[in-house]
């Protein structure tokens, strides 16, 4: 007999296993993101779609010579296993990046993790039972609804303005979640340079939320993947700055470094902290120590604050390429304008659907994400996110261009 079971017949035609997943698989759905890049990256088309770092603007060189330098000093370290909770000499380095941003803390403080990605997945993990809520700004990080989707978490989103989340509105959503008998279980936000809508919590909001959610017991997790990618200065401190106990705070390498290294930190309350180095070790033993210690090495060898500004300058002449084509092309559409990160949060009018234009747009060789991505109710319709980080000026130009054909068309219709 056949070791192998027999695939159960009411499975459908395409997946024979359709029945036999759990229930939190029907959370695992492509997302418009991930869908979008086999288009995206034709060579014809001007992607304003993914958000991937402009890494050409590294110094090749520089990590070349810390990759060397780590292989023919710490070689059986480099390709060994190591600690579940990062290597002690990058969460050194971390605690200095991180005092960048006005946060103290201790190297038993930080837990490293495969980018900013898998602390969301392990504080999700932790913390939801399927229909907790999770509270989160409308719109929000299409990477984080996708796990909490996967979780079998309800989203409710939180209205934001320029200024970042409403703390109105976020009063409204407890009373309104908890008049539902539903349990709050955490606020997910993205206070520096939004993803995808581009704004910044202001200092006041900051001492605002952070009250509210002290006084109804709720955890907040912040998620900061872009806060030292300024562009006018530095946007307001940290909500973990002032906040130990009721804030887990997420940081990554991705958009000041790479995203090649997968190399991201949590900063967690201590008894939080330990539940997440031991779910980390349960879902992958230890993070790289290959890409700890490079990034070490890197940290130590490369004026890595001056890169950042190299950064901080590339992106900012992208931002502003990008506003001025929309101001020229575009008059009568509203959008964000950022003081940092990466993206711009176009509104269309009322009537246009973002995703059905999407075909259009990508027949005129322009990609864009659309709205709904960013929700996880449906909302987003007439929105759509473009991203300035990794085409060039001259691609911008030339895509705003095409989209204002692609727009204006439907416009016409
Ligand atoms: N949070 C936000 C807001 C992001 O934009 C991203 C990446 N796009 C991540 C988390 C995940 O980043 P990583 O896993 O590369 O650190």
């Amino acid at each position: 007999m056949s070791s192998q079971p027999t695939p159960p017949s009411t499975g459908t035609n395409l997946d024979p296993w359709y029945n036999t997943y759990a229930d939190r698989a029907a959370g695992l759905s492509v997302s418009e993101v991930r869908a979008l890049f086999a288009v995206a990256s034709r060579p014809e088309v001007v992607s304003l779609a993914g958000g991937m770092p402009y890494v050409s603007a590294l110094p090749q060189d520089l990590v070349v010579d810390a990759m060397n330098r780590v292989m023919v000093e710490q070689g059986p370290i480099a390709l060994q296993y190591g600690s579940g909770q990062g290597v002690p000499k990058l969460r050194e380095h971390i605690l200095e990046v991180m005092a960048l941003e006005g946060i103290s803390g201790s190297v038993d403080d930080v837990i490293v993790t495969t980018g900013s990605q898998q602390a969301l997945d392990l504080v999700t993990k932790l913390f939801i039972n399927p229909g907790d809520v999770i509270l989160a700004e409308a719109p929000s990080y299409v990477g984080a609804i996708g796990v909490f989707r996967s979780y079998q978490a309800d989203v409710e989103h939180v209205l934001m303005d320029d200024d970042g989340l409403i703390p109105d509105a976020l009063r409204d959503a407890i009373a309104r979640v908890r008049r539902d008998g539903k349990t709050i279980k955490f606020l997910y936000t993205i206070p520096n340079f939004h993803n995808p809508a581009g704004v910044t919590l202001s200092a006041p909001r900051r001492e605002e939320i952070l009250h509210i959610c002290r006084s109804e017991g709720i955890l907040v997790l912040e998620d900061n993947p872009y806060g030292l990618l300024y562009f006018d200065g530095p946007p307001p401190a940290p909500l973990r700055s002032t906040e130990d106990e009721g804030v887990i705070y997420l940081g990554s390498f991705s958009k000041t470094l790479a995203p090649g290294f997968r190399i991201g930190w949590a900063i967690a309350p201590h008894a939080i902290r330990e539940k997440l180095v031991l779910a980390a070790e349960s879902a992958i033993l230890c993070p790289s120590a290959f890409s700890q210690l490079v990034i070490s090495e890197y940290l130590e060898t490369a004026d890595w604050k001056k890169q950042i500004n190299t950064f901080r300058g590339v992106y900012e002449e992208r931002k502003n390429t990008m506003i001025a084509a929309l101001s020229e092309h575009l008059p009568d559409l509203s959008w964000t304008n950022p003081n940092g990160g990466f993206y711009v949060w176009v509104t269309l009018p009322d009537y246009l659907d973002s995703k059905q234009m999407l075909p259009r747009a990508v027949k005129e060789l322009v990609a864009y994400t659309p709205g709904t991505a960013f929700y996880a109710d449906g909302g987003g319709r007439n929105k759509i996110r473009l991203s300035f980080c990794y085409p060039t000026p001259e691609q911008i130009r030339l895509g705003i261009r095409r989209l204002t054909t692609v727009i204006n068309g439907e416009i016409d219709l």
